[in-house]
């Protein structure tokens, strides 16, 4: 089976070293000349909506997934013209766009902090009047860690806020006060299965990801589920999707799903039966899902800019350390470990170890 991958990143060279082992082969779909995900699989150095290579990936491959999801409609229109794209069209429609993912999670009364579409400066101030401050002004798409983004504190905050967003089609949303942020992978066969991750508690620093936890709220994790399969079924969704959620009042509020394998997700890779990557493959080619069954308990700490050591991180036991591959640089998510152990309180202890290299 020949899977193609659009984007070429780590998630696509995690797909790559998953879905080598069950016989499948890789080719990713990426204008970086040195994609880290090519060192897994053939690279087709190209533009996302460059037709001709798009072309010629759809005819070397069975299907075609997404390990980045902000490429053009028009692309994913093309490639399934030629082969099947999983996920769907119009989940990276809904995924790509802050206002299509609001508006769906309304209707299907999955609660969501109050927002407003902005076009415009005036539309903007005038969404402060209903919305109030503090208030946070998003660009509707092409917005990741952060990016894209700007906390409204004050008046000053308002004024130019829209220009200095890039004037683009943009939401304003409440600025929530959460408790903490949390995520719940799940997955979706071509046959309709659904399969969902322990839930995970997420801390950022700067929009970016640096550790994932084990959440343990059973409440939480039962009300996440409910709102991830109506989803998944609204949109005939096949992969996992990540749904990425604050911790509110004791309940969740939705801030935006993933149409995709996720950071957060990285631990399944040693603290589940079957990662998420595996699960993902295992959707979108028909095959039975994998048990989504924790192995112990797990940590994930990502590696931002740099990776420590590797002599260190090999020394500490229950670590499991991934390095991408990528130049370093300032910001950029080069590498990640996992701590797996027996217990929690093992894994605390571990994972104490290493925070103190990164
Ligand atoms: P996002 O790109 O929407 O995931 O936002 C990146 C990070 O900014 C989130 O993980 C939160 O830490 C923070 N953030 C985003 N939206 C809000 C909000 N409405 N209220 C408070 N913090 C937010």
């Amino acid at each position: 089976m020949k899977i193609g991958v659009i984007g070429g990143g780590q998630l696509g060279r995690m797909l790559a070293l998953a879905g080598t082992p069950m016989g499948m082969q890789f080719i990713f779909l990426d204008p970086a000349a040195d994609a880290c995900a090519a060192a897994v699989g053939a690279h087709i150095c190209a533009d996302y909506n460059d037709h001709e290579h798009l072309r010629q990936l759809a005819d070397q491959v069975d299907l075609v997934t997404f390990e980045f999801e902000n490429v053009p409609a028009e692309t994913v229109a093309f490639l399934s013209q030629y082969v099947p794209v999983f996920p769907c069209a119009d989940a990276l429609r809904v995924a790509r766009d802050r206002l299509n993912e609001k508006t769906l999670f309304q209707q299907l009364q999955i609660p969501v902090a109050p927002f407003a579409a902005i076009e415009s400066q005036v539309e903007l101030d005038r969404a402060i009047q209903s919305i109030g401050l503090p208030a946070v002004l998003k660009t509707r798409t092409l917005g990741y860690d952060g990016k894209g983004q700007k906390v409204l504190r004050t008046a000053a905050d308002v004024t130019d806020a829209f220009a200095e967003l890039g004037s683009v089609p943009s939401i304003l949303e409440t600025f929530v006060s959460f408790t903490g942020e949390v995520s719940l992978l799940a997955v979706r066969s071509r046959h309709g299965e659904i399969r969902a991750y322990p839930l995970v508690h997420n801390t950022h620093e700067q929009g970016i990801l640096r550790l994932s936890l084990p959440s343990h709220n059973h409440a939480l994790q039962t009300l996440a589920e409910t709102y991830v399969t109506s989803v998944l079924e609204h949109l005939d969704y096949v992969g996992v999707l990540a749904f990425e959620f604050f911790e509110f009042n004791g309940g969740l509020f939705a801030n935006e799903i993933a149409p995709r394998v996720h950071n957060s997700g990285h631990w399944t890779i040693e603290g589940a039966e079957c990662s998420q990557f595996e699960n993902h493959l295992r959707a979108v080619t028909g095959l039975p899902l994998g048990s989504t069954t924790k192995l112990g308990e797990s940590a994930m700490i990502n590696f931002i800019g740099t990776v420590p050591e590797v002599d260190a991180l090999a020394a500490i036991e229950d670590c499991h350390f991934h390095h991408y591959g990528k130049a370093f640089k300032k910001g950029r998510k080069v590498g990640h470990g996992t701590i797996r152990s027996q217990s929690a309180d093992r894994m605390l202890q571990q994972l104490n170890k290493l925070k103190a290299l990164v």
